[in-house]
């Protein structure tokens, strides 16, 4: 069946795409930490491997070279010194000399020859150069210095000796020529490259296995943090890393976990915000609704009802614009970079005009406000925002305050703070609500804030503010006999770049 020109264009595609990802994954592997470290540390040990090779053998075999060379010398030089007896050469050989040299040659595998004066070889153990006559430099260099010479023929793999014979009357007639084949250091050297070769490839195998083990040992936990990151990336926001392996292993876990345990309670609060502010921003219209509608359903509803119910909206309306405004506040001050309008400003002042602002309230309660100035401060603060801070609290303290009750504010400074205090003789706080008041739209009491026109969101912006002039704000609260707010703050502002850390205990 033949194909068509379409069919073969696919199928091409297909091949080459095919291809691409054979080549692909060849990559991924081969640019793996795995493969590459595996392929370092085998280079590493056959480097390490191949130049222990080397150095062993080349001095083991110089050592070995070195010890033949001495005992050929030893022996060379014993036989030289059998004429020393003689006045000639030729005497020596008369008295048996000569067969003693044949006899020490064959008994040490190693051939001697025998110069005289002329330079004539008269004998030779290997009876090959006999009459012959040899001239060469270490034989000159002998006769002429009455040294021993000696030499190691790498090409030939012999040693040879050369040594002076000095005659009765002290005087040199001839040289001793020894030589010694080398190739039984020859077959040693092999055995010695054999058993090398078997050790190397030994260590090598247990090696070269240990490194692949400790390399898929290592990058199993990789491969176990990777996936545990990848279903995090696919919403399994709860996963985490197990605490185990090598310090590092140890150390990113733990980071991981932390890092993912922040993120998740940030999303937590974020979720719980965006759902307390859609039920205080639906709790009014809902009232507003349910006010319209009675309203709507009565035919004839008296304009006296209309004017009352009208009145209840607008408050509702204005609940829900104290709301967002607070809201806006907040979220404006959640921004890293919102600007502080910082200058010093007599504080004694700014707080005086607050509380005669808020009398009006307090006289409906018949509440008394009592305020103490230790001294004159004049602290580098955000006039608006500080404003807020006391304004918030001070209102807090006349709206959870028993009729005919006090409130206190006192104002003084070291040389490094100023504290505000504000102590009233209202309601108190519970212990267990003590540290949830902070909280973006925690009331105690809903009933209570919603009837007081709170919105559960002061005292944030009030902590936000503080925090924001690197302060701090603590509380100290008797359900029953009243609450205490206390609030210090740096006299001088103190930019984010040199901000000094605050012991709490000090206030
Ligand atoms: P709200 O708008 O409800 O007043 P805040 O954030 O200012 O919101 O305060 C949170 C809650 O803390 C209040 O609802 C109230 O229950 C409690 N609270 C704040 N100040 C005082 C105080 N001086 N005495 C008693 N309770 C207080």
């Amino acid at each position: 069946m033949f194909k068509n020109h379409n069919d073969i264009d696919v199928e091409k595609e297909e091949n080459d795409n095919q291809l691409k990802k054979y080549a692909g994954n060849f990559f991924k592997v081969i640019n793996s930490t795995k493969v590459e470290t595996f392929i370092i540390l085998v280079i590493i040990l056959l480097a390490s491997l191949f130049t222990v090779e080397k150095c062993t053998s080349h001095f083991l075999i110089r050592g070995m070279v070195e010890n033949e060379l001495a005992s050929l010398q030893t022996s060379t030089a014993v036989m030289a010194n059998e004429f020393s007896e003689y006045l000639t050469i030729h005497d020596a050989e008369k008295d048996g000399v000569y067969d003693l040299l044949k006899h020490y040659s064959a008994m040490n595998y190693m051939r001697i020859r025998v110069i005289d004066e002329r330079f004539v070889i008269v004998l030779d153990s290997y009876y090959t150069e006999y009459s012959r006559s040899m001239i060469n430099p270490n034989v000159l260099n002998s006769y002429k210095n009455k040294k021993n010479v000696f030499e190691y023929n790498k090409k030939l793999n012999s040693i040879e000796a050369v040594v002076p014979i000095i005659n009765s009357e002290n005087a040199t007639c001839g040289v001793i020529v020894t030589d010694m084949s080398l190739t039984k250091i020859l077959s040693y050297k092999k055995s010695i490259y054999n058993n090398i070769y078997t050790a190397i490839i030994a260590v090598m195998i247990v090696s070269i296995s240990l490194i692949y083990l400790i390399i898929s040992v290592t990058s199993k936990r990789y491969k176990k943090l990777y996936q545990v990151i990848e279903e995090v990336a696919a919403g399994h926001v709860d996963k985490r890393l197990p605490v185990k392996g090598s310090t590092e292993m140890k150390e990113l876990a733990t980071h991981f976990n932390t890092v993912m345990d922040k993120a998740n309670s940030l999303d937590e609060s974020r979720q719980e915000f965006v759902s307390n502010v859609s039920h205080e921003l639906k709790t009014p219209i809902t009232s507003i609704k349910v006010l319209a509608d009675s309203l709507n359903m009565q035919e004839d509803a008296p304009i006296e009802l209309y004017k009352e119910f009208m009145q209840d909206i607008v408050e509702e309306i204005d609940r829900e614009s104290k709301i967002i405004d607070d809201l806006l506040t907040l979220v404006r001050m959640d921004k890293k970079a919102v600007a502080l309008n910082i200058a010093s400003i007599n504080l004694n002042e700014l707080m005086e005009l607050v509380l005669k602002r808020l009398k009006p309230i307090a006289e409906k309660k018949n509440v008394e406000i009592l305020f103490e100035s230790f001294r004159p401060v004049v602290a580098e603060v955000d006039e608006v925002k500080f404003t807020q801070v006391v304004s918030n609290l001070v209102e807090n303290a006349i709206k959870y305050n028993n009729n005919d009750g006090w409130v206190h504010v006192s104002l003084n400074a070291d040389y490094q703070y100023f504290y505000v205090r504000v102590e009233d003789s209202g309601i108190g706080i519970p212990k267990e609500s003590q540290e949830l008041v902070f909280d973006r739209f925690y009331r105690v009491d809903k009933a209570r804030s919603r009837e007081t026109g709170g919105t559960g969101l002061g005292l944030a912006i009030v902590q936000n503010i503080i925090l924001m002039h690197h302060g701090i704000i603590k509380l100290y609260s008797e359900e029953g006999q009243g609450t205490t707010f206390t609030v210090r703050i740096p006299l001088n502002y103190v930019n984010e770049n040199n901000h000094v850390s605050i012991k709490e205990d000090k206030l």
